[in-house]
């Protein structure tokens, strides 16, 4: 059985792809062509709703939007990876709560315009706009946040030709700004909660670095992890898994922090230490706040390590023991994995990968584990094969590096 590998496209393959599509759907050729990235968070998982880090990169595989701007509100869409050509009034884009929202995946793209028009920025031009994506959807990889900072960076950038706009893309301000609107737009428009790591990533990477994201401020800090100079790639797993009963189960999680946070007399977990004293809760609420506690440290070690010096052999086994030990408190504490995550992680680390963990909120989604280039064809086989023998869905795997910000 061959292993199942989700290639990212080089800059060139994209802007055909996108190219073609848009001229093949609106019979013209396209002003500009845009993209974003998909992004993995590295460690730092559940700490965001409890004051903690997180410290994701963005992936090379990224969403391609060809776009052209009309003179009207109108906005016409076509996706390779939906149906048909969808056009929407942005005169009549609406909240998901209202009684005309917009329907389905448009609602990632026009509630852009919405927000950025909600920031007070005045109308936003119609466009033509065409779509094609590398970034696998639902597979926790945040194709949604990818979509949205491309068609961002894409309104930004017409915008930036006419008088009364000052680019935002080019300025920290700005992608700060336009992160926000990507986070109303899917919250507001598209009716999906979503807590801003994605949209942070996707915009504010930057290539070689991962991002250290504190859920208190959104505030960020670039931190070099050149895996491609040390001859190491970061490995995802799309292990494919069904969705089980999850649902309800994030909620859980959430609201026994609020209530393990309440006894410990603190406003969040994340600002506890490891020697906290946590016999007042009971044992669900101990598990998961010593998740949360330990979690927390973890991450801020691992930062400390990238930035200590180089990426060392040494200094690899310290950060790979890290992602391996934030799986075991994912799995034990936590209670977020699933069979599929458990068996991708231990068997990538049996065959030699560096670390590994379950990424993302867990209940199936995506493993990541760092390997050595070298080693992850090998790693590959065994995943792939030992999912068939345990008849789970064949896993998908992606090839990462910390990439560059949409552009
Ligand atoms: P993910 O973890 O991939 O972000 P989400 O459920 O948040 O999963 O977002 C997936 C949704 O985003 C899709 O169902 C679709 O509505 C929209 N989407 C993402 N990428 C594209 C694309 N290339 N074309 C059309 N819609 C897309
Ligand atoms: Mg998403």
């Amino acid at each position: 059985m061959s292993n199942i590998v989700m290639e990212s496209w080089t800059l060139e393959e994209g802007t055909r792809k996108a190219t073609e599509l848009f001229e093949s759907a609106y019979g013209y050729s396209p002003e500009a062509l845009h993209s974003a990235p998909g992004r993995v968070n590295v460690i730092g998982e559940h700490t965001d709703y409890n004051g903690g880090f997180a410290l994701p990169m963005a992936l090379p595989h990224r969403t391609y939007a060809a776009v052209s701007q009309r003179d009207d509100r109108i906005v016409r869409l076509v996706s390779a990876q939906e149906e048909g050509v969808r056009e929407v009034n942005l005169d009549e884009v609406d909240t998901h709560d209202s009684k005309n929202p917009v329907e389905g995946w448009p609602a990632y793209v026009v509630g852009v315009a919405w927000a950025l028009e909600q920031q007070g920025r005045g109308k936003m031009p119609g466009l033509d706009l065409a779509i094609d994506s590398c970034v696998p959807f639902g597979a926790g990889l945040s194709s949604s946040a990818a979509l949205e900072c491309a068609v961002a960076v894409a309104w930004d950038a017409l915008m930036a030709q006419t008088d009364n706009w000052i680019s935002m893309m080019t300025t920290t301000k700005g992608r700060k700004e336009l992160v926000d609107a990507c986070i109303s737009a899917e919250n507001e428009i598209a009716g999906a909660p979503t807590g801003g790591m994605d949209q942070a990533a996707s915009m504010r990477c930057r290539a070689g670095a991962v991002i250290l994201l504190d859920s208190k401020d959104a505030s960020i800090r670039h931190i070099p992890f050149d895996l491609e100079s040390v001859g190491l790639e970061m490995l995802v797993i799309d292990t494919r898994a069904p969705h089980r009963l999850a649902d309800g189960q994030y909620a859980n999680r959430r609201g026994t922090c609020e209530v393990a946070a309440k006894k410990l007399g603190v406003e969040y977990l994340a600002s506890l230490t490891r020697d906290t004293d946590l016999s007042a809760l009971n044992e669900e609420e101990q598990k998961r706040a010593r998740h949360v506690i330990t979690e927390t440290a973890r991450t801020l070690d691992f930062v400390e390590l990238l930035e200590d010096g180089a990426l060392t052999d040494e200094r690899l086994g310290l950060i790979g023991s890290l992602m391996t030990a934030s799986h075991e408190s994912l799995r034990a504490d936590y209670e977020v994995t699933v069979p599929e995550l458990d068996i991708a992680v231990e068997t990538a680390l049996e065959y030699g990968a560096v670390g590994a963990r379950m990424t993302g909120g867990g209940f199936g989604g995506s493993a990541i584990a760092l390997v050595r280039k070298h080693q992850a064809s090998a790693i590959m086989d065994e995943i792939t094969k030992r999912f068939a023998k345990e008849d789970f869905n064949q896993p998908h795997f992606l090839h990462a590096r910390p990439s560059a910000p949409a552009n």
